[in-house]
Parts: structure tokens; sequence; C-alpha cells
């Protein structure tokens, strides 16, 4: 039995031996796997490269004799290889150039005074659609009076349904920036489509593209070449390595002006229109030095959760709050029941106004 006990000791310094081996051996094989992708950036080449991966894993094959089965011998290279494949994607991810470097401040984004990105937060709203002259001025009148500078409102509008209203084009441009200039307004507008990049740029001095249109590398390209901010909305299905990536995009092309927007994502729950992932704010803070809104209004859908959600995004460091607002939400011709009225606006403001200094 002492003997046996003896023999287990041994054979158990043996393993650690071979562990420390192995492990010497993996950060070798992590330090190579880095060259290659240090390589594969410089080549332009994807880093998972499926065809090489399937060589390796048929070398192991031949030259495993065992005792350890194949199958074992292959999931464990195939785990190999990813933790590789990731770590390169790590070094990827911190060559961003959105990326936070140790020493780059955070971007503010000044438009005639007004900063975004700045110690304080800035809050922007104004309806979902812009509807008519009348509705929109008898709106951004009462929010100018709050205090709010930052008039949205769309005139392109992204609607599920073919049917519904589909905005008044540059009508409503022409509406959105005549009010602007009447109260001392700045006007964020969303775009759909390339083609209507001049004809925007005539009215709008931040350019706004929706959550559907995070994806369409066309038309982020063709805004890293304008000279406005852009304010980017996460896609309501995209990681925030998506999200991070399509603002590289808006980044490489020249136009360093990007105001992220974190707008909810869809989930399985049903209680809210989207899921509001008040985690992606102090997560971007941290890895890009790009000012960060929240949309409250298309995050949740509803109104009568709006004050604490509103709360929750400045407490982890939204650079501002999007919501929307119309002076008779009822008569609204979209997203009419998460509008709110302009004393529910005025009742959020002065709320928030109890924890918040705002730009
Ligand atoms: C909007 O802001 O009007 C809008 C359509 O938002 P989202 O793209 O986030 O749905
Ligand atoms: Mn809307």
């Amino acid at each position: 039995m002492e003997n046996e006990v003896k023999e287990l000791l041994v054979l158990r310094e043996q393993m650690s031996q071979v562990n420390e081996k192995i492990m010497t051996q993996l950060n070798q094989f992590i330090e190579i796997s880095n060259q290659i992708g240090k390589m594969k950036d410089k080549l332009g080449l994807p880093h998972f490269d499926p065809q090489r991966e399937f060589e390796m894993l048929k070398e192991v094959e031949q030259k495993n004799k065992g005792p350890m089965p194949q199958d074992m011998m292959k999931r464990v290279f195939k785990e190999i290889f990813q933790a590789s494949v990731e770590e390169m994607g790590v070094e990827t991810r911190r060559k961003l150039k959105v990326n936070r470097l140790p020493t780059s401040q955070d971007l503010v984004i000044d438009i005639n005074g007004i900063k975004i990105g700045g110690k304080n937060p800035i809050i922007i709203s104004g309806p979902c659609s812009v509807e008519s002259y009348e509705q929109l001025s008898n709106t951004a009148k009462k929010l100018r009076k709050m205090g709010i500078r930052i008039l949205r409102g769309g005139a392109f509008k992204p609607r599920t349904s073919p049917y519904s209203f589909q905005g008044l084009e540059e009508e409503g441009l022409k509406i959105l920036k005549t009010i602007a200039d009447e109260l001392d307004m700045i006007v964020v507008t969303e775009i759909l489509n390339v083609v209507d990049i001049p004809l925007i740029l005539k009215y709008a001095d931040i350019i706004q593209v929706g959550t559907r249109n995070m994806y369409n590398y066309s038309l982020l390209k063709e805004l890293g070449k304008i000279d406005k901010p852009v304010l980017l909305k996460r896609g309501f299905m995209a990681t925030l390595d998506e999200f991070i990536l399509a603002a590289e995009y808006i980044y490489l092309g020249g136009n360093h002006q990007i105001i992220l927007c974190e707008r909810g994502i869809r989930t399985f729950e049903t209680q809210t229109r989207n899921t509001l992932d008040i985690s992606s704010i102090p997560i971007i803070k941290k890895e890009t030095h790009l000012p960060i809104v929240v949309d409250i209004s298309h995050s949740v859908g509803r109104k009568d959760i709006i004050k604490p959600i509103a709360r929750a995004a400045l407490a982890v460091g939204s650079d501002g709050i999007i919501f929307e607002s119309h002076y008779n939400p009822s008569l609204a011709l979209s997203d009419s029941s998460q509008q709110l009225d302009l004393d529910e606006a005025e009742e959020l403001i002065n709320y928030l106004k109890k924890y918040f200094i705002f730009s």
C-alpha cells in the first residue's frame, strides 16, 4: 500500500511536469499563431482558414499513435485552433481606428457650440416622423423652451410595412431645417439610401443611420466621405463587435465625427419593443473614444417606464438620450404609442434634472 501511494505521488509529479510542458508548447503555439495573424493582416487574408485547419487535423490524425483515441485528439486540437483564432481576433480588435488608445481623449463633437460627448449629456428629441409644418413647429417650440437644442424627425421612414407612412422626403427636410433655423436648433434625420446623401446634407446637421442600415456597408463607406457627423444606430441584431466595426467603416473613409446610438436589440422578450442593452454603454466607452447616446423610445417602445430607463441610461455613462415627442401623439403617423406628449416630455426632463446636468 505504501509503495502504491509513493508511486501515485511520483505519477502526479510526472503529470505536473507534463502539464508544464504542454503549457509552454501552447504558449509557443499562440506566439506563432499571432505572428501568422499579423502576416495575414498585412496580406489582407482572413484569420480563419478552414482548409488549413482541415490539413492540420489530417496531419494530427496521421501522426497520432495513441493511446489517445483519434476523435479525442482531434477534438483537443480543434479547441487549440479555435483559441488561436480568437486570440488573433483580440489582436485585430485592438488595432481598430475607433478603438480607445491609452492616450486618447473622449471625442467631443461640437456643432454650433452644442457639444456631444463632452462633460454633460445632451437631449435629442422630436417626433418619429415629420408630418407637417404645424406638427413640427408646435412640438419643437416647446422642446426648445425645455432647453433642447437637437431636433430629430424622420423625413425618410424605414417602415416595416410598405403600406405605412413613408415620410415627406424633401418636403419634410425643408420643414425640419426651417423650424430648426427659426428656433436656433440643429437637425438630426435619417438617411435610407446612398443616393439621398447630397439632398440630406443640404438640410441636416447630423445624419442618422437607422438600425436596419447598420449593416449597409456601401452606405457607411459613402458616409465616411462626408464632413457632417453621423449618428450610427446599433443594428437590432448586431453584436457590439459588429457595431464597432460598422463605425470603423465610416471612420476609415475619413469621417471621424461619429456618434453611436444604443437603441435596443431584439430578444425573446415581448413586454418591450426591444431589449435595452445597458451594458453596451460602458463597454463602448471602454473600447472606443466615440460618444454614445441611448434612444430610450425605440429601446422600450412604451412610455410608462421611460423615466427609470432614461435615468439608467445616463447613470451608466451615456452621453445623451433620444426620445420621441409629439404635440399630440394620438395623431402621429408613426410610433404613436411611444411618443411623449409635451407635458410628459417636460416631466421627464424635470425628473432627470434632479440627477444630471445637461449640456
Ligand atoms: C428612428 O429613430 O426614427 C428609427 C426608425 O429608429 P431605429 O432605426 O432605431 O428603429
Ligand atoms: Mn420612431
